[in-house]
């Protein structure tokens, strides 16, 4: 079943999901890290980029905010270029686990792997898989370029963020060491919780996070840049552990309302990917209880039910002027 719309259409979509929730007032900003409270709760942005490298925006797509949590993504890819599928499989995995991204439980239930690189237990060992493992200047280098090169364009930390998370993330700290505890960890558990705590400091805007999402669902082309950032035999690996627990518990539902597989971080961020589409993104700092965007999981939600567009369903949507896309 093939959906024909022009870009035209699409950013009139885009346009009429932003005037709907503008004003949406639900949810409340992340305090838990103390500079999330104060980022201005009426910013909202959303931007899509197709696979030939056109973006389209409506509302503050420049805005740099915390990537949060969408960063585990960008690490996940990292790791699986590192050490391929098999071996995160075996050394993090790609569980759900149904419940909150910090929990502890979740580590204690499942002892023998943190369950996914997309939860904050599995990120933190992802980081410490990071290699060179024992050199953390070079680690960190290699975080920051692999997210640079995702998104085609240059990230910086947002110091102000790394202190306050820096000086709050007790809880991290305890899954870090309750890693360790399990052999689950494998660089200095310290080590890993930093450059973790720095990758969600980094400042990010909702373009960038469409050209990452665009960089997956182009199969691992970068469509702006035009760069191979990595095999596109890991692209439905990364896709397939976002729709099992890129909204922690309320995984389940927002891929049966939306169809789309996506990542949140409490920054306010969301990142979906359609394969073969396009990336899309949404920022809006007000969360839900699971620490997700309001009004970005609504805007989304509400452009792939306008589409009829779903990751599980055979529809396919083409692009009456589309550019050729960026192939070898
Ligand atoms: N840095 C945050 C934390 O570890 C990220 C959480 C998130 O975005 N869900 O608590």
């Amino acid at each position: 079943m093939e959906l024909r719309i022009s870009k035209q259409e699409l950013q009139e979509l885009v346009d009429e999901a932003y005037s709907k929730y503008k004003d949406n007032k639900e949810g409340k900003n992340a305090d838990y890290i103390p500079y999330l409270s104060r980022v201005n709760s009426s910013l909202f942005g959303i931007a899509v980029t197709l696979c030939d490298g056109d973006t389209l925006t409506a509302g503050d797509c420049d805005y740099h905010f915390g990537i949060e949590s969408v960063s585990k993504v960008m690490t996940a890819i990292l790791v699986l270029k590192q050490y391929g599928a098999e071996t995160i499989m075996h050394m993090i995995g790609a569980d759900a686990t149904g419940m909150p991204f910090n929990s502890i439980l979740a580590i204690l239930l499942e002892k023998s792997h943190p369950s996914t690189p997309l939860v904050n237990a599995g990120a933190i060992a992802a980081v410490s898989m990071v290699q060179p493992v024992g050199n953390s200047k070079q680690k960190w280098q290699n975080i920051q370029e692999n997210i640079d090169d995702l998104c085609g364009s240059e990230t910086a930390i947002i110091d102000e963020l790394y202190k306050s998370e820096s000086v709050t993330n007790f809880n991290n700290r305890a899954i870090a060491w309750l890693l360790k505890s399990y052999s689950r960890i494998y660089d200095d558990p310290d080590v890993a919780l930093d450059l973790y705590t720095r990758q969600c400091s980094l400042g990010i805007t909702a373009k960038q996070l469409s050209v990452c999402a665009a960089t997956i669902a182009n199969n691992g082309i970068n469509p702006v840049t035009g760069k191979r950032i990595f095999n596109a035999s890991l692209a439905p690996r990364i896709v397939s552990m976002m729709s099992a627990v890129g909204f922690y518990e309320h995984s389940g539902n927002w891929m049966f309302t939306s169809g789309l597989p996506a990542k949140t971080g409490v920054g306010g961020g969301i990142m979906g990917v359609l394969p073969g589409t396009f990336g899309i993104a949404a920022y809006a700092p007000r969360l839900d209880e699971a620490g997700n965007s309001v009004r970005a999981q609504k805007a989304l939600r509400y452009i792939m039910n306008k589409l009829g567009a779903n990751v599980f369903s055979d529809r396919i949507i083409t692009f009456k002027n589309h550019k050729e896309p960026v192939t070898y």
